[in-house]
């Protein structure tokens, strides 16, 4: 279980990937030749490391719940591809996100579309094509999906997203219990099913619930889990019928910072089978569809965000490294993607080259001081020319940032599977991203 409390966490991060005669690779490609084939800044991801956490959390909730890929973690067709293939769902939460799911070879009725604000004409694009659920929000959403249902003659399947209420949180929960614009309070559960169950068009399939992110503790987990599952049996009992599906949310966490422990998948694997008995001793639930829905957990291990050192320098004693590659392109490292504290992601040197390490701020070229990858990563005498890689970055990298910003080129995205290299997002190019305005004269 990878664990990051020390001086070599980073290294053994960087070890899950392998490498190459002491250099770091990627599927048993050197990073280096990847940087000269593609430039740089560049993402990286392993298409094994996906498959493997899937594979390894499939086999803890076997039995219970099915998974379903948040897509928004990472939208890349061909990173959501990976796990169709493995049998996962995908989760929407826009129209363009759902031609994203298709283009991956997802089967419509294997797409959840959840979100606090679906656009009219991305609900009925969605509907025409087929779609599995549509995660009911708010009182208006209920009446659009019904009007746009009744004008097509198609009955919609939908589930009711529940925020969860503040009594039944544990100490270490986050975002339930409060005001939240996401799905309805649960103190109004069944008016809201009373709503829903007076629209022919809608057939109420099932709730939702997602109560927090970036969980590590397997029991927290858990206990989120349960209190979806009695909810479940609450609107199932309003509704006068067993429930078809309860969605369970994602949140799982993974390891960036000093402190953090993976999730525990062993003792989440115990917990499982308590909630398994609680399902089976439910008749309104025993034969619904569970499933969860992670992002970061699925692809954020299997990714890396690669930039080149343009200069090294000193000042006032601070050694800076300044990067060709910043926030721009991974606004969570800089850490200016919603963290209260801002800390180091792992970052490690392409090339350690058997040199000692020390620490050292890593920037990007943005014109601000808010564009810091890194503020006291060990990293040796990295000279110009040399890569940085910042690990932990296949979820909520390149979509997640404010790629606008400075007019940068996006940077290119490469999927390494067993050996095989797929550009799977080609570089920016400077006349895209600024879209030449005719300014006259
Ligand atoms: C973002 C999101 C997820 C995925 O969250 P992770 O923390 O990446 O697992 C799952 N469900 C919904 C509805 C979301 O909005």
């Amino acid at each position: 279980m990878p664990q990051i409390d020390g001086r070599s966490s980073s290294q053994d991060l960087a070890d899950l990937f392998g490498s190459y005669e002491g250099q770091l690779a990627i599927g048993g490609i050197p990073l280096t030749n990847l940087a000269e084939q593609f430039g740089t800044p560049l993402y990286v991801y392993d298409a094994e490391r996906i498959r493997g956490a899937y594979r390894h959390l499939r086999d803890t909730v076997f039995g219970f719940a099915g998974i379903y890929y948040s897509i928004k973690a990472n939208p890349n067709p061909a990173i959501a591809r990976v796990l169709v293939e493995e049998g996962a769902g995908l989760e929407i939460a826009s129209a363009a996100e759902y031609a994203a799911a298709r283009a991956a070879g997802a089967d419509p009725e294997r797409i959840l579309f959840a979100g606090p604000g679906k656009r009219p004409d991305e609900l009925a694009y969605v509907i025409e094509r087929g779609i599995g659920e549509i995660h009911l929000e708010s009182h208006e959403e209920i009446a659009r999906v019904a009007s746009i249902g009744q004008g097509l003659g198609v009955e919609v399947k939908a589930a009711l997203r529940i925020n969860p209420s503040a009594t039944a949180q544990g100490g270490a929960m986050r975002m339930g219990g409060k005001p939240s614009p996401f799905g309805f309070d649960e103190e109004e559960l069944e008016s809201v099913i009373d709503v829903v169950s007076g629209q022919p068009s809608l057939r109420l399939a099932g709730i939702h619930l997602f109560a927090g992110t970036q969980i590590l503790d397997a029991g927290v987990l858990a206990g989120q889990w349960e209190h979806g599952l009695r909810l479940a049996v609450r609107a199932a009992k309003h509704l006068g019928r067993p429930l078809e599906t309860i969605d369970l949310g994602g949140g799982l966490g993974i390891p960036y910072f000093q402190g953090e422990t993976a999730l525990d998948l062993e003792r989440l694997g115990e917990r499982v089978q308590d909630l398994q008995a609680l399902v089976h001793d439910e008749p309104l639930i025993r034969d619904a569809t569970i499933l969860i829905e992670p992002g970061r957990f699925l692809v954020g291990p299997s990714g890396l965000y690669a930039a080149q050192v343009l200069a090294s320098k000193i000042s006032r004693g601070t050694r800076f490294l300044v990067m060709d590659g910043g926030m721009h392109h991974h606004l969570a490292a800089s850490g200016n993607l919603g963290q209260v504290i801002k800390r180091d992601y792992p970052v490690v040197a392409a090339v350690p080259g058997g040199r000692e390490a020390s620490p050292c701020s890593v920037v990007g070229p943005l014109c601000t001081p808010l564009d810091t990858l890194a503020r006291q990563a060990k990293l040796p005498d990295l000279r110009a020319g040399e890569l940085v890689a910042i690990l932990q970055s296949g979820a909520y990298g390149l979509t997640a940032s404010p790629i606008g910003f400075l007019s940068h080129p996006t940077p290119a995205e490469v999927l390494v599977d067993r050996g095989r290299i797929s550009l799977i997002r080609a570089r920016g190019t400077f006349e895209a991203t600024v879209a030449a305005p005719d300014i006259g004269g």
